[in-house]
């Protein structure tokens, strides 16, 4: 199965800060893949990269077999929906409105808007200023905006982050939703607890590495004591 997105061997450093060091992980389509990781443990970095918003110094990442930091680098863009880590929507404008911005900026028709509304639930506050949305409803209204252009892989980074445990449910159950429609998602987490049952595999990084990666079956066997799941240590190195 071709990949949709890959990092190649990529090491990709902030001055003196190593962030993500010689980490190789694919993404599948119709997979969810959780990225599980601490503070600073090089996810965000990871989607960084396959935006093409960051280079790496060593390595190569692909999205649909073109760099997205390169010269055809748009079009391998434009193939991801993503969700920022704590997005942040002008409250004066209502759901429609914020929909029809952000398909203005990405160069798509706003046919679809009141559709992606509605599949994430939110269609009949669609005329409402977002200031007066739950945190989930805005969470909810941030995967539709992810969702325009009908992108091939999603990317979620830290979309409970903040959030109370209702909106988590409410922002999970959306997730479950797009993957029971057979999207490829992304989504980076603190807690493997949240996404264990949710997703088809998991990739554990710490301090820039990747400690382990497979389905949850796989990684059973064995023990990351950084985040306390029992997973096998397959080419890794635990410190
Ligand atoms: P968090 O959960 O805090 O978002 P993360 O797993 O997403 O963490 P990254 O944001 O990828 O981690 O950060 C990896 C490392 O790189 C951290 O040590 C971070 O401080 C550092 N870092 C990230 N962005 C920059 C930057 N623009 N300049 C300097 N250092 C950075």
């Amino acid at each position: 199965m071709s990949a949709i997105a890959q990092w190649d061997g990529v090491t990709k450093r902030y001055g003196n800060v190593l962030a993500v060091q010689d980490v190789t992980l694919a993404l599948h389509p119709g997979e969810a893949t959780a990225l599980v990781g601490h503070n600073g443990a090089g996810k965000t970095t990871l989607i960084k990269l396959l935006l093409g918003l960051i280079r790496p110094e060593e390595g190569a990442v692909r999205v649909s077999g073109i760099d997205p930091a390169g010269a055809h680098g748009a079009d391998a863009r434009r193939a991801l929906g993503f969700l920022p880590e704590n997005v942040a929507f002008h409250g004066a404008m209502t759901g429609n409105e914020l929909m029809s911005f952000y398909a203005g900026l990405k160069g798509h028709s706003t046919k679809r808007n009141g559709e992606l509304l509605s599949l994430v639930g939110i269609a009949d506050a669609a005329g409402r200023r977002v200031s007066t949305y739950s945190k989930g409803m805005r969470q909810r209204l941030g995967i539709a905006q992810a969702l325009i252009g009908e992108p091939r892989l999603l990317l979620f980074d830290e979309p409970t982050s903040g959030l109370d445990p209702a909106s988590r449910i409410d922002v999970f159950n959306t997730i479950d939703m797009l993957r029971g429609s057979g999207a490829t998602v992304l989504v980076s987490t603190h807690a493997l607890a949240e996404v264990e049952n949710r997703v088809d595999r998991v990739a554990v990084m710490h301090r820039g590495r990747l400690l382990a990666a497979g389905t949850l079956e796989d990684l059973r066997e064995g023990v990351v004591p950084h985040v306390g799941l029992r997973v096998r240590l397959r080419n890794c190195d635990t410190e």
